[in-house]
């Protein structure tokens, strides 16, 4: 908590402390040291935690980063929260991420952007910025962030630190608040690939209050431990020949390629071919479903309310007009757009077979290997303000969208600093839906 003060100051991850709780937790785990029990507890007990501010815990606010639910207390706690501090997690409090999720900088969130820890003059990444800030300044052990497009991976290879998106229906998303339903995965920042993996090993299982949470468990930690010898890890071709990957962020790739195969592993080549049109088929189901997600922040029902109009119209207008920020209005705008009378069947519905078209793809290449290599992000992180178009910005997504799309686990893993940059670079392991120990197995030799 010192060093939270002291280092927060410039970098700005944390939205609210909850000092007391971290404490009364301690105080537990201290207990049971003392009483012999310690064996007892969970994997991450004593272990400090902090949640993106897009999950509930109750009695603390969660703003989404929006003026729109600046003054929100939960009245409950999500079930991944909860099983982290059930796990016996010191909660810490609840981090700064880009407005409802929509981003890839934190530069929208209403309440400040969070800087990174490598370099303050640059972005942490996001949406989940603060959750990948935290643990890169020693602030925390374990975050979680929340994945709609690349939003743990991202901030993850920004900030040099072990970030993972678990196949759709690992980790419940009850009470979450969601940006695209059917795309949104919750998943642990961690400094290694073993930390992570205990957290995983909280966070997975069924949850009945989310009626897309599976039945299935993994023992992430036993997997870490499994080796790689025989393993086939993918890499696609079209990945790797990308326009926009900066030459320091595929040396790094190449290495850790190299690295899996002296490990044991063979590469092979694999193709995707519908995976070009996963950037423009994202771009118009997420924020179909973050319309639709997004209806709810009306002013009576939830958040902000300007009072004193003649009509309930005016309150909607002038609440939404200064409830949400930039980036939100357009999302909403755009899927407000798409989803109307005759436009719905010119793209939403194209985009959807495109999305069956690139989970095929994913199927088709697992016929081939275990694990697929790739890049995280095309570059290191960005200066403030350097990417001002928000056209370019969605293009930086291109290497972590299609997992979404198919659902697909994956992980960004530490492979050092850039050549050029002087940043951290981090590559990504994607893993067939509910294999997701492939990449721990892949990731522990990476890290070796
Ligand atoms: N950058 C992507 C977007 O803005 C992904 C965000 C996310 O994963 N939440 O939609």
């Amino acid at each position: 908590l010192d060093h939270i003060a002291k280092a927060d100051v410039q970098v700005h991850a944390f939205l609210e402390l909850t000092a007391d709780a971290a404490m009364q937790a301690a105080q537990r785990v201290d207990n049971a040291i003392a009483a012999g029990t310690f064996d007892q507890l969970g994997p991450l007990a004593g272990v400090p935690v902090a949640f993106k501010d897009n999950m509930n815990l109750v009695g603390t606010h969660t703003t989404c980063s929006s003026h729109m639910l600046e003054n929100y207390v939960s009245p409950y706690t999500a079930t991944c929260v909860q099983r982290i501090i059930d796990a016996g997690g010191l909660p810490l409090g609840k981090l700064n991420m880009d407005e409802f999720a929509f981003g890839s900088t934190t530069e929208s969130s209403a309440f400040g952007p969070t800087h990174n820890p490598w370099d303050l003059g640059r972005v942490p990444g996001g949406s989940s910025g603060g959750s990948a800030a935290a643990v890169a300044a020693g602030m925390a052990c374990v975050t979680l962030g929340s994945d709609t497009g690349g939003s743990i991976r991202q901030p993850a290879s920004f900030c040099g630190i072990v970030g993972v998106k678990p196949t759709y229906g690992m980790v419940s998303r009850y009470g979450v608040v969601a940006f695209g339903s059917s795309l949104d995965q919750v998943g642990p920042f961690a400094r290694s690939v073993e930390d992570a993996a205990a957290a995983m090993d909280a966070l997975c299982g069924h949850d009945p209050l989310d009626c897309t949470s599976q039945d299935v468990k993994a023992d992430f930690r036993a997997a870490c431990q499994q080796g790689i010898e025989g393993m086939r890890v993918g890499i696609v071709r079209s990945f790797m020949d990308a326009k926009g990957l900066s030459p320091e962020v595929r040396e790094r790739v190449n290495e850790a390629a190299a690295k899996l195969e002296a490990a044991g592993a063979t590469i092979v080549e694999v193709d995707l071919p519908h995976i070009d049109a996963a950037i423009s088929a994202y771009y118009v189901l997420g924020p179909c479903e973050a319309f639709s997600n997004l209806a709810r922040f009306d002013s009576v029902r939830y958040g902000y309310c300007e009072e004193g109009h003649k009509d309930l119209g005016g309150q909607y207008e002038a609440s939404r007009a200064h409830g949400f920020g930039e980036e939100a209005k357009r999302r909403i705008m755009l899927g407000s757009y798409l989803l109307s009378a005759g436009v719905y069947e010119q793209y939403y519905y194209p985009a959807q077979q495109v999305r069956t078209l690139i989970t095929q793809d994913y199927r088709n290449a697992y016929g081939q290997c275990d694990v697929i290599l790739a890049p995280t992000a095309p570059a290191t992180a960005f200066k403030f303000g350097e990417i001002a178009d928000p056209a370019t910005m969605y293009l930086s997504d291109v290497f972590t969208i299609s997992i979404n799309i198919a659902g697909n686990g994956g992980m960004s893993v530490p492979c050092g600093l850039g050549a050029q940059s002087g940043m951290p670079i981090g590559v990504q392991l994607i893993a067939p839906q509910f294999k997701d120990e492939n990449m721990f197995r892949a990731a522990m030799a990476l890290e070796a």
